[in-house]
């Protein structure tokens, strides 16, 4: 290949121009072959072998290759990884080329395949089984800005569902957050975030263009008929269905009518609070330890991914949470239609993710069976689910969109075999019956088949040849095949057999009555294959044209999937149907954190359940105790429990009254852990910074250890000017869970503000925590006891024993760290201490007096000494 390139270098360098960036996946017959640095980045995530291939500019042609069967495997880890794949295929025979090199007037050894790019896979454009986790949305979503509002348009194109909102540029995050795409498409120029978007180009972004792009996929003259749709809505459809045409080659995915989703509509959270919460995912990544994963019961992984739909968006509206409420209680109350129930779902086909796949071009018999059987299930589950009396609203709404498939059904029932292949090029999916000439070409190879057996008898029995026999390959078709010892008897020219191929000790033979049999079977195959393929089509087409309602089908099985998994839950664990109200209340009898809870039941300890009961007037919880005694489980337990009630589920309660909350806040102290370094701290402060100026009367904030981040001092103040914050000024819902005891003094000034703690107990000089809310101050903080319960060295904790002593003796000398707070002008009216105020130069010449510099670390010193400085 040095000097100029070879015709197949230059038909390569031209595609992976047109691939953008992306890597080329280049076939060459049974392998993608990828080159250069693909080749490299490539071999590097699959630990694969890199070769080299010829020369280009005189440097050799790093490359690689993955077997086009196993293809699915490796895309999936590449998409993993954050690479994008362009699929060059072969679009036409080695015949063709010749023919067409032939037609040109080129010698035909000189022609080269025609290939081109028929797809891009990027990860939030995925239809296939096998890449896709059937328990999660895949979700695409497009964004696109109008005159300071932005347009959000997401879709989820393994089921075609699509949903358009809007929002104000500052609310972005808490929306992605929310949707939790795995691909966000912006216009070039874009810089509002998230990280790593893909970008497309600017024209396509426009609310002309959406709009009219709408219209035609979904063959209306006008939008009207779906909703009203906003400029920034319409430009954000735009910008996606272009990038969706860009990346299908112009075969678009199947795409439902979009539905508007008012960003008012749910309870509010925003990433922060997700993330704390860990809904979808835990701390540590992955389902393992969220909250999806300790309630999910569905039987279907449609069922799961409308649950992680429900929990990612609560909904505000008191009358749509009864209705799912209502459902999860009628399936409770029925444990043995439940049961029944399930287990219907669970023989289930995923009929929404077939159905995406037939619609953008890359459905199987598979999936046509998957969608026949689906709808079928559907049908008898309408007849049984009837019977039942009592049905709640809800129900009776889902259950007509169960049926209407009938014809479709049937058609599909005589057209399909029982269970079709996902390969559809040996055909064979096609029902015996349907179709009489392909029956009649059937039989024609049918025949021929049962002709060459007999024939095999027949030469045997003529030859001689015990040992003779027939056989089939890829390449020779049908032939005769003798030992070695007996080939030379078949040899003559009048023995009727002529010499194909000689082995090693096999002779290969064919003969005029074996070659007519055999051309019988391969045209009638030819032409029967051809047939199936026909009908093929038109069972494609049938079901596209009936994508919608086929997807209602599918919702409504979701539907009831995620409330009779709910019921399976709640039954599971005895917990209780929430009452919903306006109020401002938060009452909670005996509630669990159902992760944790889960935790600890499988390691074969008890969870302690615990009330909260927050009103108007004590609606701030202030929280003390141990380390490790509780105080987060509880906050977080609280949360959920509100999160839970809203998305419509039970709730780990005995019993639940959950006051409307129009946004849910949780925010966890940055960890004192010093290697993050201060910007953890920065962190903190922007997200308390954010629940000060979003949160409203109706909100439910969780703060956890707010203030740890920094120094004492800070801390201290901070903590107390959020608390006060958080009382008076947006007098919300609070838990408040903190090691300052010097916070407690705030319960003389806040009048809705109530003193709690965990408890915990010395037992014979060990720490027994008990996990148990109680009313009033915690007494002490039991730090050391903590320390030593955690294992730290016996010889550790005693020196810290005489350090605290110390620091004990300093604070009963000077009024400890919270000896200024009397001067605040809150406190103005109340009896204090008279000592004269330090003057700075005094307070810092107490500090560093306090500061006992033998238990400091160098690190811990050095920070003590930056805080000294700035304070100066
Ligand atoms: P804190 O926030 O007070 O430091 P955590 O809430 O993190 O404490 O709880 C520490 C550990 O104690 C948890 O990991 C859990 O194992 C256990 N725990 C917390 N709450 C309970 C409870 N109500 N019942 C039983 N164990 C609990």
């Amino acid at each position: 290949m040095a000097g100029t390139a070879t015709p197949m270098m230059q038909q390569y360098l031209a595609l992976k121009k047109e691939a953008e960036g992306s890597l080329l996946f280049y076939r060459m017959g049974d392998f993608f072959e990828l080159f250069f640095d693909d080749a490299r980045v490539a071999a590097n995530i699959l630990d694969i072998a890199l070769t080299s291939r010829g020369e280009h500019d005189g440097e050799p042609v790093a490359m690689c290759g993955v077997p086009v069967h196993a293809a699915e495997g490796y895309l999936a880890r590449l998409i993993r990884s954050g690479q994008r794949v362009a699929i060059a295929e072969q679009v036409e025979t080695p015949d063709e080329a010749k023919a067409r090199a032939k037609a040109e007037g080129k010698p035909s050894s000189k022609v080269l395949v025609q290939r081109d790019i028929v797809r891009f896979v990027t990860a939030g454009t995925l239809t296939e089984e096998a890449l896709l986790n059937p328990r999660s949305a895949n979700l695409l979503t497009a964004l696109a800005e109008v005159r300071g509002t932005i347009g959000i348009a997401s879709i989820d194109i393994s089921t075609g569902r699509m949903a358009l909102e809007e929002c104000a540029p500052a609310m972005l995050g808490a929306e992605l957050a929310r949707i939790g795409a795995t691909e966000v498409v912006v216009p070039e120029d874009w810089t509002l975030g998230p990280d790593e978007p893909t970008f497309h180009s600017r024209g396509a972004f426009s609310s002309d263009a959406g709009a009219d792009r709408l219209k035609s996929v979904h063959g209306v003259a006008t939008l009207d008929g779906f909703g009203e749709f906003s400029r920034a809505m319409l430009a954000a459809a735009g910008g996606l269905i272009a990038y969706l045409d860009h990346v299908g080659r112009g075969t678009l995915p199947l795409m439902l009518p979009p539905v508007i989703r008012e960003s008012a509509s749910g309870m509010a959270m925003d990433e922060a609070t997700r993330g704390s919460l860990e809904i979808l995912e835990s701390a540590t990544g992955g389902r393992k330890g969220s909250l999806i994963a300790a309630l999910d019961r569905c039987a279907t992984g449609a069922g799961s991914r409308l649950l992680a739909e429900d929990l990612s968006a609560p909904l505000l509206n008191e009358g749509a949470i009864e209705d799912r409420l209502q459902v999860v209680e009628f399936w409770r109350s029925r444990p043995i239609e439940r049961a029944e129930l399930r287990d219907t779902l669970r023989a289930l086909p995923d009929i929404g993710r077939a159905l995406g796949r037939i619609v953008a071009g890359r459905g199987s018999p598979r999936d046509l069976g998957q969608v026949r059987d689906g709808l079928a299930d559907a049908g008898r589950l309408y007849e049984r689910l009837e019977l039942e009396r009592d049905r709640p609203a809800l129900l009776n709404d889902l259950l007509p969109r169960l049926v209407g498939h009938g014809a479709l059904v049937d058609h599909m029932a005589r057209a399909l075999v029982a269970s079709p292949p996902t390969e559809r090029s040996n055909g064979g999916y096609i029902a015996d019956g349907y179709d009489a000439s392909l029956d009649e070409l059937r039989e024609i190879s049918g025949n021929a088949r049962r002709a060459i057996a007999a024939m095999e008898a027949r030469y045997r029995n003529e030859t001689g040849i015990s040992s003779l026999k027939i056989k089939h390959n890829g390449v020779l078709g049908y032939f005769i095949e003798v030992p070695s010892r007996h080939g030379d008897s078949l040899m003559d020219a009048d023995s009727g057999f002529t010499h194909r191929q000689t082995m090693k000790g096999a002779v290969r033979f064919n003969s005029l009555s074996l070659h007519e049999e055999a051309s019988r079977i391969s045209e009638a195959g030819g032409r029967a294959l051809a047939a199936e393929e026909a009908h093929f089509e038109e069972l494609i087409e049938a079901v596209t044209g009936a994508r919608e309602a086929i997807a209602a089908t599918a919702g409504a099985l979701a539907r009831i999937d995620v409330s009779a998994g709910n019921a399976e839950r709640a039954s599971e664990g005895e917990w209780a149907r929430p009452e919903i109200t306006g109020e401002a209340a938060l009452s909670v009898k005996g509630g669990r954190h159902p992760v944790v809870e889960a935790a600890l039941t499988n390691s074969g300890d008890r969870f302690v359940a615990n009330n909260c009961a927050l009103a108007t007037d004590d609606r701030l919880w202030l929280i003390g105790g141990p380390n490790m005694g509780g105080k987060s489980t509880f906050l977080r337990q609280n949360a959920l429990i509100v999160l839970m009630a809203q998305a419509g589920c039970f709730v780990p309660a005995e019993a639940a009254t959950i006051g409307l909350v129009d946004r849910l806040f949780s925010r966890v102290g940055a960890s004192d852990n010093l290697a993050r370094g201060r910007s953890t701290f920065m962190v903190e402060m922007v997200e308390t910074a954010a629940i000060l100026a979003q949160a409203t009367t109706r909100s439910f904030v969780i703060l956890d250890e707010v203030g740890r981040g920094t120094s004492t001092y800070d801390g201290l103040a901070l903590a107390w000017a959020v608390v006060e914050a958080v009382h008076s000024r947006i007098a919300c819902r609070c838990l408040f869970a903190t090691h300052y005891h010097e916070l407690a003094r705030l319960a003389e000034t806040c009048e809705a503000l109530s003193l709690h703690h965990v408890r915990a107990r010395e037992w014979k000089g060990d720490l027994v925590l008990l996990h148990e809310l109680a009313e009033g101050p915690a007494d002490r903080s039991y730090g050391l006891a903590v320390a030593k319960l955690a294992g730290v060295p016996k010889a550790v904790v005693k020196r810290a024993e005489q350090v605290l002593s110390k620091l004990e003796q300093a604070r009963s000398e000077t009024g400890g760290i919270a000896a200024g707070l009397g001067e605040l002008p809150l406190f103005a009216a109340a009896a204090q201490d008279s000592e004269p105020e330090a003057t700075p130069a005094e307070q810092l010449a107490q500090r560093l007096s306090d500061a006992d510099l033998d238990a400091l670390s160098p690190r811990e010193a050095l920070d003590l000494l930056y805080d000294l400085k700035r304070d100066l």
